[in-house]
């Protein structure tokens, strides 16, 4: 191998911290399943960088920070990149389905192409061999963080995805998905470091900042997302026999803003609502009703009754 060959080689898992098209030239090239460490760094270092929480204290401002960005990005993941980009819940035009990509994008989940062609692939696949992320299949760890950590789902799955590809803006935020989390970083940093300097009595620092509103935040968001993928296939109530092990769980549905209704939505992936009936809290459908009320977002689409029917409940915990 000549050395520009291999200085390629050397470089690739760094650039795939920044580049979400680099391929597979690293070591290991050919052992699909193996966990590229050195590509998780940023990743462990949004989780390691919790452990400074005793270093840089609390103030209101940074916990009322980190709770919205909470809220906020877990809206644009369920309400967009799950129900809008994966499923097609609803339309939206360009703007507004570019400004909640990049309010996705914040929340560190790769890009939207990546994020939907995944998910895409679940539902097609969902708790059979072929599903990246059955706890069933694959046990707990790697139906929670193990799959996208490996070689084989780095790159997204194109052929799911064609047609928001043709999105040039949607192309440039999923190749370079580290983007938009950089920027947010970098603004709470500022944010932090000015309320440091212009009221001081707040108690808050750009250290602080980042800590509690970038990683907390951050993690807080991960867990809860991937529990969907991890928990709502093993723990919970089957109100409809689907196909796989899909359950219904209020404590998910809480943290996740209405995802924890999963066997509803496994029964009808293309529902804006994912709480079937009135009590089945589902805040991102309340915050899409009030898009939708506002005209920044169309179609939502509903439940067919036949499918919401108690007949369709015959066969309930087959698995
Ligand atoms: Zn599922
Ligand atoms: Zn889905």
């Amino acid at each position: 191998m000549n050395t520009a060959r291999r200085a390629a080689r050397a470089r690739a898992p760094f650039l795939a911290w920044f580049d979400g098209r680099a391929r597979d030239v690293g070591a290991g090239a050919g052992e699909p399943r193996r966990i590229d460490w050195l590509r998780q760094v940023p990743f462990i270092a949004i989780h390691a960088g919790c452990l400074a929480l005793p270093w840089v204290g609390v103030s209101t401002v940074a916990v009322a920070t980190a709770v919205a960005l909470y809220a906020l990005r877990m809206f644009a993941i369920t309400g967009f990149y799950h129900r809008y980009f994966a499923h097609q819940a609803f339309r939206a035009g360009r703007g507004v389905q570019f400004a909640f990509a990049v309010l996705g994008a914040s929340a560190a989940q790769r890009g939207p192409l990546w994020w939907a062609s995944h998910h895409r692939h679940h539902h097609g696949h969902a708790d059979e061999p072929e599903d990246s992320h059955s706890p069933l299949q694959h046990g707990f760890a790697w139906s929670h963080m193990g799959w996208f950590m490996a070689r084989e789902n780095f790159a997204p799955r194109d052929e799911l995805v064609r047609s928001l590809a043709r999105h040039p803006e949607l192309r440039f935020l999923d190749r370079w998905d580290a983007l938009v989390p950089a920027l947010l970083l970098a603004l709470l940093w500022i944010a932090g470091a000015m309320a440091e300097r212009l009221a001081p009595g707040l108690g808050t620092t750009g250290a602080q900042m980042v800590v509690w509103g970038f990683c907390v935040s951050t993690v807080a968001l991960y867990h809860a997302t991937f529990s969907i993928n991890s928990l709502a296939h093993r723990f919970g109530r089957r109100r409809y026999a689907t196909r796989d092990a899909s359950r219904n769980n209020l404590w998910l549905a809480l943290l996740t803003f209405g995802e924890g209704w999963h066997n509803n939505h496994h029964r009808f992936p293309a529902s804006a609502r994912q709480g079937f009936f009135w009590w089945e809290v589902d805040l991102t459908y309340y915050g899409l009703r009030l898009l939708a009320a506002l005209g920044l977002i169309h179609g939502l689409r509903p439940v067919p009754a036949a499918l919401r029917e108690p007949a369709a409940r015959r066969g309930e915990d087959a698995r």
